[in-house]
């Protein structure tokens, strides 16, 4: 006899109510019936749930085999490597003075979107709320001025495979290139290649960009935090997080806020103490700032599309190029916080 799918209650008992859920929205985007709303962060069920397990099987929480999904990604699995399978390390930087003064570190992941757009693709990013201060939101895009009102770091989540979702079922896009943080690559990874992915994701998904993550904060939580030390939201144009320190900086670069990351473990979303991937593992190609200097950012290739959309990018002239162990501080200082966040998710 066929044992029942787990279905949308399975992931309310084991992944929502204990508090594991990322908020990534693959749920919401895998239901048939569209029956499950994201309320923020977290998934709801809104109407009829047939069971048939898609939001269950596609979860970035739930089990699955890893070393499968490399497999099928890579061809070769990461083994004890803490920081997955990968066939190429280099220092990046944007060439566009444009994309220089929007972007976090080096514009790496913007210039690469902004390639694939040229290709064909629609790209997926977090953009921010209209009505919201600093609330970020999923946005398809698909020119080079909506990629760069959506660059720079937001330190709390955005349901990013909910907006995959509309760029597939709304906007009727067969390539799409996606940006997103680890836990949303596995849930793109699942939904791509996984036992129970879903044809027209598969299709769809042309690149994966990866960003390296330690952790976000709890929206909620860190505006009240913001507030709690004289600092308004809406005056902040960027955040930034270099050697331990969260840094707010005004329209004119006036640093309105320096504090240790130490004061802030609070606002740190429970989700992400039980996180062990820091480099994105399961993406085409992944982007942090560790291990490059200022104004670079360090590019992890993984697969074939993540090198081709590398050379293209350097070919289109949108960046430079150099090899990892030509800058400092390099490999090991990637290394080292991908083993402190394996650790740390042991724990
Ligand atoms: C929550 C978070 C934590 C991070 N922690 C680290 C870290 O500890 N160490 C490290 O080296 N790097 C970390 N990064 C990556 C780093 O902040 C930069 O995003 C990365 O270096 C790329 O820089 P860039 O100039 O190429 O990006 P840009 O060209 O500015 O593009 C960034 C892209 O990321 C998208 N994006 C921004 N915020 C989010 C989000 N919350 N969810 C999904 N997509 C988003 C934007 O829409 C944009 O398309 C973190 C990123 C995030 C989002
Ligand atoms: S119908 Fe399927 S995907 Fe939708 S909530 Fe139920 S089990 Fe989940
Ligand atoms: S798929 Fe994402 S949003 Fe849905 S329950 Fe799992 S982690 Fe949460
Ligand atoms: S630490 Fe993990 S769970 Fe938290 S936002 Fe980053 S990738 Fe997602």
């Amino acid at each position: 006899m066929s044992s029942r799918p787990k279905a949308f209650g399975n992931l309310m008992a084991e992944v929502i109510r204990p508090k594991l859920c990322v908020g990534c929205g693959g749920c919401s985007a895998v239901c048939p019936l569209n029956s499950i709303e994201m309320a923020g962060s977290t998934p709801r069920l809104v109407s009829l749930c047939i069971s048939c397990g898609m939001c269950y099987n596609n979860c970035p929480r739930t089990s699955f085999d890893k070393e499968t999904l490399e497999e099928r990604a890579f061809g070769a699995k990461g083994g004890e490597s803490e920081i997955g399978f990968y066939r190429g390390l280099y220092a990046v930087r944007a060439l566009d003075e444009r994309i220089r003064e929007r972007c976090q570190d080096g514009g790496a992941v913007t210039a690469l979107l902004a390639h694939r757009l040229s290709e064909g693709c629609v790209a997926v990013v977090a953009g921010l709320k209209s009505n919201g201060v600093w609330e970020p939101q999923p946005m398809v895009v698909s020119t080079l001025e909506e990629l760069l009102e959506a660059a720079g770091t937001k330190y709390t989540p955005s349901p990013t495979l909910v907006g995959v979702a509309s760029a597939v079922k709304e906007y009727m896009a067969e390539h799409v290139a996606v940006v997103g943080t680890p836990c949303q690559v596995t849930a793109l990874r699942r939904l791509q290649l996984g036992d129970h992915s879903e044809a027209k994701f598969s299709k769809a998904l042309d690149l994966i960009v990866g960003l390296f993550c330690m952790e976000t904060f709890d929206y909620g939580r860190l505006m009240e935090f913001l507030k709690s030390k004289g600092v308004e939201p809406k005056d902040v144009h960027k955040f930034d997080i270099k050697r331990g320190r969260f840094l707010a900086y005004g329209a004119d670069g006036e640093n309105l806020l320096r504090v240790k990351l130490r004061e802030m473990e609070e606002l740190v979303r429970e989700c992400c103490h039980h996180c062990a991937d820091f480099t994105s593992e399961l993406a085409d190609i992944s982007v942090g700032n560790v291990g490059s200097p200022d104004g670079w950012s360090t590019v992890i290739v993984r697969s074939d599309r993540g090198e081709e959309a590398l050379r293209g990018a350097e070919k289109e002239g949108l960046i430079e190029v150099k090899p990892l162990d030509e800058v400092e501080p390099g490999l090991e200082a990637v290394v080292k916080l991908a083993r402190f966040k394996r650790e740390r998710a042991k724990a």
